[in-house]
């Protein structure tokens, strides 16, 4: 064989490895049985389990004390600072569609921060507690509330794992005509599917200046986000659950 040849074969193996990495990087997440296949959703075209929606959150990233991804979330859809008239009659009551959360790890004395938020799962148990109906996962994964069908009974606020529900007690008249919030519904990460739908990116992600987050179809195995999964270590946040999050995080030290 000819240097010509086996250079042209190593070539192709290499392809072939890196075809399988990101396809297994994909794989991986799909594990549980997500289609692999990518395509941004034209406006006219319904939401189609042809697409799952991820985002990936390298907390080796994230800036120390940075919370621009909490405020942006707060601006594009009315709530905490981004409300002007957003009010609690007890501190507790505070919303938290998105929380900045410092971790220290007591064995050796790590801290890093993490962003947490809906983290969107597949075998969401806020769906399957809501008596309603209103709890509902679209078929490309974002989990959302009805507030037409929400009731407030909070038993989805139970159920999450997370924390990452919160309920609105009081009144609410300024509201982001995408995003109407109103007393005695829960609420939380949308994954901005308002923004999503028309091809943007969740305005967390936009916002980060650390380019910690990547959003993304991780069905897709040449989007950044498959990419990404492919190269580096990734895990999900209380795994032993089998939710199937759709937000996963890197860089989490391990001890
Ligand atoms: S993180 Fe909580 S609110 Fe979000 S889908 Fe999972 S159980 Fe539901
Ligand atoms: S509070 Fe609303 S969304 Fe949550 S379980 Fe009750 S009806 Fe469903």
């Amino acid at each position: 064989m000819s240097t010509k040849s086996i250079s042209h074969s190593a070539q192709l193996a290499k392809r072939r490895l890196l075809k399988a990495a990101v396809t297994g990087g994909a794989a991986l997440w799909a594990g549980q049985g997500y289609k692999l296949f990518a395509a941004a959703k034209p406006d006219e075209q319904p939401v189609t389990s042809a697409v799952r929606w991820g985002l990936l959150v390298n907390v080796s990233q994230c800036g120390d004390g940075c919370d621009d991804c909490v405020t942006a979330c707060q601006a594009e859809n009315g709530w905490g600072s981004g409300s002007s008239d957003e009010q609690q009659s007890n501190a507790l009551q505070v919303a938290q569609w998105m929380r900045k959360l410092d971790v220290h790890n007591p064995l050796d004395g790590s801290t890093f921060s993490l962003p947490l938020m809906c983290q969107h799962c597949d075998s969401a148990p806020c769906v399957d507690v809501c008596p309603t109906g209103a709890s509902f996962k679209r078929a490309d994964g974002i989990v959302l509330v009805d507030r037409h069908t929400c009731i407030g009974c909070r038993y989805c606020m139970m159920a999450c794992p997370y924390k990452a529900r919160s309920f609105v007690h009081e009144p609410l008249f300024d509201q982001r005509a995408h995003q109407p919030r109103g007393k005695g519904c829960v609420e939380s990460c949308t994954l901005c599917a308002h923004r999503v739908d028309k091809g943007k990116q969740p305005a967390c992600v936009e916002a980060c200046p650390h380019g910690a987050m990547v959003f993304g179809d991780v069905n897709d195995p040449n989007s950044e986000i498959s990419q990404q999964l492919a190269k580096v270590s990734s895990r999900e946040l209380r795994k032993n659950l089998g939710l199937n999050a759709g937000v996963r995080y890197a860089g989490i030290p391990v001890v």
